[in-house]
């Protein structure tokens, strides 16, 4: 964690101490004996916790270098834990009136950072924070079907899993637009599709969950407003490198980020890049009218205010105000800059690209597809599928049995023959699909740790670590194609 231990501590007696003042404002409370625990069963009970908590993978240390997850910002835990303290509801005013403010400040920021300024005849935005991206994503489809009855959704075979699911869902029929070599929407398979007449709402990915690939979301908007077609962007993931869009060594292409301000909706999870605990999505829309799609009436909530509740745009009902209180205090601090949140991105974006370099130098590894944001997808070097499958699976099973202070805890990734080929990977194909090794690099202290993962992999990967191939002995290097 980026404060110690002892620090984030100290903060949160204060923050323990100071919100009990608050309630004693009220008046004094004896609390009930019906809720009282006994201190030493607390305390028992509370070890078997921590007992059972490690029973996890390290996500807080840079050798943690598999799937997207680390810990929140010690920021994002005073603030949640402050708010959690009181308990409020952002579903309504009424749940708890600050930390709705809060909530609607922070959508404000979000807007801004994507350039959502709404629409000639209804300026501003729409959105609010969600449970989740998932949740986020279904409520921006959900508007475009609203808007679009009985037409289809269109998004990439890259996309996330959950945009065929939601489609289901919600009734309407999800169609699969085949990729480029590099992972992103294919656009003249899209221009095709989108012909037909058939497709209402086209979902951009700005960094697929699997490669970080990023539609070109500045091609996909003319196209699709061509077909008077709607266009989402699922930036669940990838949202927040919108902050070092900027074309520089360090930075991330800034068309397709530059060309979400033309989108309709976007959704970005500040659970994921925004470093939060788990449990804060959000989903701005860039026509605040959309509004009308959720309308409801309900007759026990909404008693104290005229204005428009957040519980009146959103298909959930509660929700942490904390989430919101969480994401405040951390933007307060790390504000949505290329000096603030984007300085955090900055340097696992170096890693991932220093980490890129070395797999590329060397001989017993070979980087599957350039990384366009902080995933970094590699694979051994063998002449068969299926013995890359098996060196990965290895690797990946050999770091993570290896001692806390000397594990590599790694990440696979699923692809199949004729991936391989469209990157100029040429190995024989002899099973239909394998494993490769996939590294989500996106904690800053990564960059400093890149030359030693590096290392701790290739020792991984010597045949003494895992399964050698009986038939290909020294499993000779190939001719790079990528
Ligand atoms: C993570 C992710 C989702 C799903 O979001 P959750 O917060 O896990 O529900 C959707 N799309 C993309 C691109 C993602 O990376």
């Amino acid at each position: 964690m980026p404060a110690g231990a002892a620090e984030l501590g100290e903060q949160l007696q204060t923050v323990v101490a100071e919100m009990a003042s608050w309630m004693r404002e009220y008046g004094d409370v004896t609390p009930h004996a019906a809720q009282d625990v006994d201190p030493s069963e607390l305390a028992a009970a509370t070890a078997e916790l921590r007992s059972r908590l490690r029973d996890n993978y390290p996500f807080h240390h840079p050798r943690y270098a598999g799937q997207m997850l680390k810990p929140p910002h010690p920021a994002a835990v005073i603030g949640y834990v402050t708010a959690m303290l009181v308990n409020p509801n952002n579903h309504a005013l009424d749940g708890g009136p600050a930390t709705a403010a809060m909530e609607k400040d922070v959508v404000a920021q979000l807007a801004a950072m994507f350039g959502f300024a709404g629409t000639p005849e209804t300026p501003g935005h729409l959105g609010h924070l969600t449970s989740s991206g998932t949740i986020a994503n279904l409520e921006a489809l959900f508007v475009g079907r609203e808007i679009h009855p009985g037409k289809a959704i269109a998004h990439s075979a890259d996309a996330h899993y959950t945009h065929a699911r939601m489609a289901h869902l919600l009734g309407i029929e999800a169609i699969a637009v085949p990729t480029a070599s590099d992972g992103t929407m294919d656009v003249d398979a899209l221009d095709a599709l989108l012909a037909s007449g058939r497709v209402g709402t086209v979902v951009a990915t700005t960094g697929t969950t699997g490669l970080g690939a990023v539609d070109p979301v500045h091609e996909i908007v003319p196209v699709a407003r061509r077909h008077g077609v709607r266009v989402h962007v699922d930036a669940a993931y990838g949202g927040f490198f919108r902050l070092i869009a900027d074309d520089q060594p360090d930075g991330v292409a800034a068309a397709p980020y530059l060309a979400i301000a033309d989108c309709d909706s976007v959704v970005v999870d500040p659970h994921k890049h925004g470093l939060q605990p788990y449990g804060c999505g959000a989903v701005i829309f860039r026509d605040p009218g959309v509004a009308q799609h959720y309308l409801h009436d309900s007759p026990y909530t909404y008693f104290t205010s005229d204005e428009l509740h957040l519980g009146e745009i959103s298909l959930e009902c509660s929700r942490a105000g904390a989430a919101a209180a969480g994401l405040w205090l951390t933007l307060r601090l790390l504000p949505l800059t290329p000096d603030g949140l984007g300085a955090v991105l900055r340097p696992g974006r170096r890693a991932t690209l220093a980490w890129a370099r070395l797999i590329e130098e060397s001989d017993e590894l070979r980087l599957y597809q350039p990384p366009q944001l902080d995933i970094l997808t590699y694979l051994p070097a063998r002449a068969r599928l299926s013995e890359v499958d098996a060196a990965s699976a290895a690797a990946m099973a050999a770091g993570m049995a290896r001692p806390p202070a000397e594990s590599l805890h790694l990440a696979t990734y699923t692809v199949d023959g004729p991936a391989l080929a469209a990157r100029g990977h040429r190995l024989d194909v002899d099973v239909p699909a394998g494993r490769i090794l996939r590294s989500v690099l996106m904690k800053p202290e990564h960059e400093a740790a890149v030359p030693g993962l590096h290392r701790q992999l290739l020792d991984l990967l010597r045949p003494t670590n895992g399964p050698r191939s009986p038939d290909t002995g020294e499993n000779p290097p190939l001719a790079h194609h990528t």
